[in-house]
């Protein structure tokens, strides 16, 4: 199914033309818009988001929303039984492809569908999304956890990563501005120039602990300094 909301639309067009670009921004590649020591600082960050994710240790049947270019997938496949990721971009998933062959990656299956109207279709022992929900609107969000709580097999834990609080001077994608605070969209340009709109909300470890106690899952998040939030949880 196709996305009927203009935003959602949106974002997801800007994925899929970005989906060339994305590893240089996550891998820090060549970019000088935060500067050498931050880069450096956002790489240490993002190696303890890694450690915490191989500690938690992604075993069994693993469900990855929105698997992007596939960097966190090759992890999840080292650890897991299966994984089966979810993503709407077919560009993403040709180049997640690659990653896993070239890995020898076989226990991985890259399904394209809309998460916005997605259903699990089996239950699973660990949900992981990076870099997604705050990309999902608030009218959106019960839903959302609802389908992570149903994709879970009683007992069964989730691991989240994403950007910590979106404050434009954090906001490390070339030519990105905040659009529009109230509605946590913001203005995303690609190195052509095309800018699009997404949706990014900003996730507090505190709030995001109370809003799943509602939805039967235990959360505990933390930041990783500047520039990253992670958290674990368990279906009760
Ligand atoms: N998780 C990956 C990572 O951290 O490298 C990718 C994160 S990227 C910020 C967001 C991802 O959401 C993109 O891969 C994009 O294709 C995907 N996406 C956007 N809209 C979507 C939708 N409606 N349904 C499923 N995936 C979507």
């Amino acid at each position: 199914m196709t996305n009927t909301d203009p935003i959602l639309a949106e974002q997801l067009a800007y994925y899929r033309a970005r989906a060339r670009e994305y590893d240089k921004w996550f891998r820090r590649e060549g970019l000088h818009d935060l500067g050498e020591e931050r880069n450096a600082r956002w790489r240490l960050e993002l190696d303890r988001v890694f450690a915490a994710l191989d500690a938690f240790a992604s075993r069994g049947d693993v469900l990855e929303l929105a698997y992007g270019t596939g960097e966190w997938t090759l992890r999840l496949a080292e650890s897991a039984t299966t994984v089966v990721g979810v993503d709407a971009a077919p560009e993403m998933r040709e180049l997640a492809l690659a990653k896993l062959q070239d890995a020898g990656k076989r226990n991985v299956e890259l399904r394209v569908d809309d998460l916005f109207s997605w259903q699990p279709d089996q239950a699973f022992d660990v949900v992981f999304f990076a870099f997604w929900l705050s990309h999902v609107p608030e009218n959106q969000a019960d839903r959302f956890w609802r389908s992570v709580h149903d994709a879970l097999r009683p007992g069964g834990r989730f691991f989240l990563v994403d950007a910590a609080r979106a404050v434009p001077e954090r906001n490390v994608v070339h030519g990105s501005q905040l659009a529009d605070r109230d509605s946590a969209t913001e203005f995303r340009r690609l190195e052509d120039g095309r800018a699009f709109r997404i949706i990014k909300r900003s996730l507090e470890p505190d709030r995001l602990a109370r809003d799943l106690r509602e939805h039967g899952l235990d959360v505990s998040a933390v930041e990783t300094g500047e520039f990253f939030v992670h958290g674990l949880g368990r279906r009760a």
